[in-house]
């Protein structure tokens, strides 16, 4: 269990990049939405920016809506047997959907704007801003998986005791969250305030990491709005939600397979926060969305872009343009301990371009080293002695092989938070990272 954290990987601190303002129009390229959700357009229909597209399958999923005017020019639907969806877990499950829709919308106009125009709702009650927050969906937390409808939902019955907004870099060497925290500062306490306010959490807090610049950027509006600006280590994995819960949240153990709002904790990203108080002052919902491009084997800047949900992620950057499929086994979401590949097999069409969806803030470019073959355990113990949450992890992939689902092993394999350090560290390339996070599936 989490005694204390003696894992994780240092890196020199991250220089903060400033982000670009967010931009007010955007040129508009063809859009395709993929969406589990059964459309509720139909093929040639006119849409506008901010029209539901899809039907949700529960009260408790988000609908999707059209960032832009434009017409539906196809609808197709794909198998979709082995879909991963973050749902009511922080970690990937297998969510049972047979089929998915990818919605191709052809824009009215070469630019539009970068929010739809959504009144925020006029008060600060929670069913009132679970209605229309849900309705102008997603709002995923795809980087920490922790969706915030579905974290709402949960707070409708019980109030939170906490609301963090996480603002420690997901992977040292590159600042995304503290790069959009030193941006756009009032923003993201006032947002973060006001989820609180919201669900109506007892302590509202903001994690940092010590930067003096970031802590004096943070300083007077963290006094103005009352939120807890609290700074620490950014050792990966600082981040991850369950490693702050246990810090900052009076040692709740958060299992991974858990949102944390059934521990009476809601955990939100900067952005989050950052777009939600956007909303409030500007009257109008930002639909672009911040993405970071990031090569960890080149010393570089990592490159800032906004884009729209559903455009093709090989136009963000000359890095990528035309080359996604070349570079598609080196592309990742998030960073590139944890990151997911980022294209999507479509059965039916060969591999589609990969798009954007709300709540990627990073896509990592992977070196091309080759695959290395994994070799028998030396016994070296580094797996155990990285672990963050003092798992032993090669012992319990050996439990795994011998009795996979029994009870006692499932209870630990809550408490792996996939980090990837075992993975990273281990001398004989075990991929004990990706037995685990499959075990979890079985
Ligand atoms: S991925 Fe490995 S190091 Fe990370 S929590 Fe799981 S077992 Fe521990
Ligand atoms: S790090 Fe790799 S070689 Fe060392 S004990 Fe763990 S699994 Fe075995």
């Amino acid at each position: 269990m989490i005694d204390h954290f003696r894992g994780g990987m240092h890196f020199p601190p991250a220089q903060p990049i400033t982000w670009l303002d967010i931009p007010s129009s955007v040129s508009t390229t063809p859009l395709r939405i993929t969406s589990p959700h059964k459309p509720v357009i139909t093929l040639g229909q006119s849409v506008t920016a901010g029209q539901r597209l899809t039907e949700p399958l529960s009260p408790a999923d988000p609908c999707i809506v059209s960032p832009i005017d434009g017409v539906v020019h196809a609808i197709t639907p794909w198998p979709a047997d082995t879909f991963h969806q973050h749902k009511h877990q922080r970690k990937p499950s297998i969510r049972k959907i047979d089929t998915l829709y990818d919605i191709h919308i052809t824009p009215n106009h070469e630019e539009t704007s970068a929010a739809i125009p959504v009144a925020p709702p006029s008060d600060r009650t929670l069913d009132h801003w679970f209605d229309i927050l849900r309705s102008n969906g997603p709002w995923p937390q795809d980087e920490i998986g922790c969706d915030l409808i579905t974290q709402l939902e949960t707070t409708r019955h019980q109030k939170p005791s906490h609301l963090i907004c996480i603002g420690l870099d997901a992977f040292p060497l590159y600042s995304d969250r503290s790069s959009l925290l030193m941006t756009y500062p009032d923003d993201a306490v006032l947002g973060t305030r006001i989820l609180g306010d919201i669900v109506g959490a007892k302590h509202v807090q903001l994690t940092l990491a010590h930067s003096a610049k970031l802590i004096s950027q943070l300083k007077r509006p963290g006094k103005s709005f009352n939120v807890k600006c609290i700074c620490t280590d950014n050792i990966y994995p600082a981040a991850d939600p369950t490693l702050s819960a246990y810090y900052f949240a009076k040692h709740t153990k958060l299992p991974a397979s858990q949102p944390p709002s059934k521990k009476n904790i809601v955990i939100i990203t900067p952005w989050t926060a950052i777009r939600i108080a956007r909303w409030i002052t500007r009257r109008a919902l930002d639909i672009v969305q911040p993405i970071m491009i990031a090569e960890p084997n080149r010393n570089q800047t990592p490159s800032t872009h906004y884009a729209l949900p559903g455009s093709d992620i090989c136009n963000l950057s000359p890095l990528l343009h035309g080359s996604c499929e070349a570079l598609s086994d080196r592309l990742v979401i998030g960073n590139p301990l944890t990151g997911s590949p980022i294209a999507a097999p479509n059965a039916a069409k060969g591999t589609l371009p990969p798009t954007v969806r709300h709540g990627i803030q990073l896509i990592s470019i992977l070196p091309s080293n080759p695959r290395l073959e994994p070799e028998p355990c030396i016994t070296c113990g580094w797996c155990t002695d990285v672990c963050p949450t003092d798992l032993q992890p090669v012992h319990l992939a050996e439990l795994i092989a011998i009795k996979p689902n029994a009870p006692k092993i499932n209870k630990q394999l809550n408490f792996c938070i996939e980090c990837g350090l075992c993975s990273h560290v281990c001398p004989s390339h075990l991929p004990l990272t990706q037995l685990l996070a499959a075990a979890k599936t079985y």
